[in-house]
């Protein structure tokens, strides 16, 4: 019997307001900080926010948090809309930013100071800390809380009209030192920062803060559920707070839920901001990254990251996913819809010595073996072929089923082969195996014949040059950011370039086309390289090399 999917807490909660008319549907938002690029972390909530908006015929708005000039650019609100647009998604209505919204949010401070619940501080930072108080005590009265409407008033224009140096005022909410949430002993709600902003240029030398910011925002957009990770369920009581006492008529309301935290992974713009400033990465598109721009460039598919998110679910509980759950959904995507191919990443010279050297053989092979609609590719079969050095050994450990000197091998698709004479450099170093084939062997063993190893291989007169980039994890602690520093988790091994040999019609391939090299693994022609020179990603192994089971 088909059983209806559980709903997840969050879809439980809209379609029970959907259901009492609370709203008719519900207007979520996906709201980043423009200050860095989109990671696998804001994937999760992406997914969701836009998820639940289309399952239940909403809406989601796309607005950029972008209060904090210091830290934002255009840049990254360029990658972000990429980004979400890449995933699949996307907003209902123009793109939004909360500095569009700096006027209103002047308007509604100056309102909070004419009802009492605003005023200007005075103390430094530091102080303010100070005053703040701890978990086990109250806090301090600023001495601003003694000041008269008019006065506050007064130095809030002020303020903004840029007579105050940095630091010296704040705009704090009149609520309670003595709360128990420390949300709620006066927050900040404006800073002086002469500086200029990539939205309003130098309109304005005063920002809100986003606690301030976001519940109005929310209000003015006429969001329904304003959906956001679990270390803002402190500051709700300051979001109700404010709705309460704002002159607006929409009520959203918060709801928290568990970030995406990774094994393997780091999930903090900050510190993969880091990663790129000091050089570890080639950028914040290094295939090697986890923010969406690098996912992306890897080859990952979107729809990989989707069928990944929505298989995490959605809940209040902290907890750490398993790397290999995102590259369980990433092989099974590409294991369905990725061609095959035969790519020689280490090649080393066999001559078939049976066979003329004019002539080449084509011979027919599939697309995708399960998938007989994608038709089929033509291979070339010479007198010289290339394998892979590491399916050769003259000393072979036990259990080696692939070629030895003397030994027989399938080539995939083509013959049986062996061994006959192998040929060294001065130092040792086989340069060139001399093979024979078994004519009567193409595609098929015959009777009684046991051949166990199976080679790739590429035709010497038809193979083209590629080069191929093979990715690995970028750390090699299962959380990198428990140590002291982040860089002593890398992985060394985390990129190795090789000059390989592919199947000419590789060079057919379009930017971001994902292929699966037989027995190596996925890999993608690289988005940007590709129109200068054939090069290739790999994006993930065929098998887990990383679990403590695998030998
Ligand atoms: P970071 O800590 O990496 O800087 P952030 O929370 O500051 O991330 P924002 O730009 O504020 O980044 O995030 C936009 C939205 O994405 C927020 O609603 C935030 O809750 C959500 N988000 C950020 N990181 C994660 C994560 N790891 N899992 C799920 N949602 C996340
Ligand atoms: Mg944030």
């Amino acid at each position: 019997m088909e059983q209806e999917a559980v709903k997840d807490f969050l879809r439980q909660i809209i379609a029970e307001d959907v259901q009492k008319g609370r709203c008719a549907y519900p207007v979520t938002r996906f709201p980043p900080e423009p200050n860095g690029y989109l990671h696998i972390g804001h994937a999760k909530s992406i997914c969701l926010n836009f998820g639940v908006a289309e399952e239940f015929g909403g809406h989601c708005h796309m607005r950029f948090d972008d209060t904090n000039p210091a830290k934002e650019d255009q840049e990254y609100v360029d990658s972000i809309l990429d980004d979400v647009r890449w995933l699949g998604f996307q907003w209902s209505g123009p793109v939004r930013y909360a500095s569009h919204y700096f006027e209103d949010l002047y308007r509604f401070a100056e309102d909070l100071i004419q009802q009492g619940l605003a005023y200007v501080c005075d103390l430094d930072a530091e102080t303010m800390r100070i005053y703040r108080g701890t978990l086990t005590e109250p806090g301090k009265d600023s001495p601003g809380r003694l000041r008269s409407i008019d006065e506050n008033l007064d130095l809030f224009r002020r303020m903004r009209k840029g007579e105050f140096a940095e630091g010296a005022y704040t705009l704090r909410a009149r609520i309670d030192m003595a709360s128990p949430n420390i949300n709620l002993r006066d927050p900040v709600l404006y800073r002086i920062r002469h500086m200029e902003h990539h939205q309003t240029g130098l309109a304005w030398c005063i920002y809100p803060s986003y606690d301030f910011t976001h519940p109005i925002s929310d209000a003015l957009e006429g969001i329904t559920h304003s959906i956001c990770t679990l270390e803002f369920e402190d500051h709700r009581p300051f979001y109700d707070w404010l709705i309460e006492h704002i002159d607006l008529e929409a009520r959203p309301r918060q709801y928290e839920f568990a970030r995406l935290n990774l094994s393997y992974t780091l999930t903090s713009k900050r510190k993969l901001k880091m990663l790129v400033e000091q050089k570890v990465v080639e950028g914040w598109d290094d295939p090697r990254m986890p923010t969406l721009a690098g996912i992306r460039r890897r080859g990952i598919p979107a729809a990989a990251i989707r069928r990944f998110c929505t298989m995490i679910g959605v809940t209040r509980s902290d907890s750490v996913v398993d790397a290999t759950v995102l590259d369980f959904c990433v092989r099974e995507y590409l294991e369905q819809h990725a061609p095959r191919a035969m790519a020689v990443l280490r090649p080393l010279r066999v001559v078939i010595r049976n066979w003329d050297s004019e002539k080449t053989q084509w011979i027919d092979a599939a697309v995708h073996a399960q998938r007989p609609e994608l038709g089929s590719r033509r291979i070339a079969f010479d007198h010289e072929i290339w394998i892979d050095r590491d399916d050769f050994s003259q000393d072979p450990p036990k259990g080696w089923k692939r070629l030895v000197p003397g030994g027989e091998v399938r080539l995939r698709h083509a013959y049986v082969m062996r061994c006959d004479e192998v040929e060294c450099d001065a130092a040792g170093q086989v340069q060139t195996l001399y093979c024979s084939v078994d004519l009567a062997t193409l595609g098929a063993n015959p009777q009684g014949r046991k051949v166990k190893g199976v080679i790739h291989w590429v035709s010497a007169r038809y193979g083209v040059n590629a080069e191929v980039r093979m990715y690995d994890r970028l750390f090699q602690a299962e959380q990198p950011d428990e140590g002291q520093n982040v860089l002593d988790a890398l992985n060394p091994d985390s990129l190795e370039i090789m000059q390989a040999k592919v199947e000419p019609e590789l060079l057919n391939l379009k930017p971001e086309d994902s292929v699966q090299f037989e027995r190596e693994g996925y890999f993608v022609a690289d988005r940007f390289l590709w129109s200068q020179r054939p090069v290739f990603n790999r994006i993930i192994a065929l098998k887990d090399r990383w679990s403590k089971s695998a030998s």
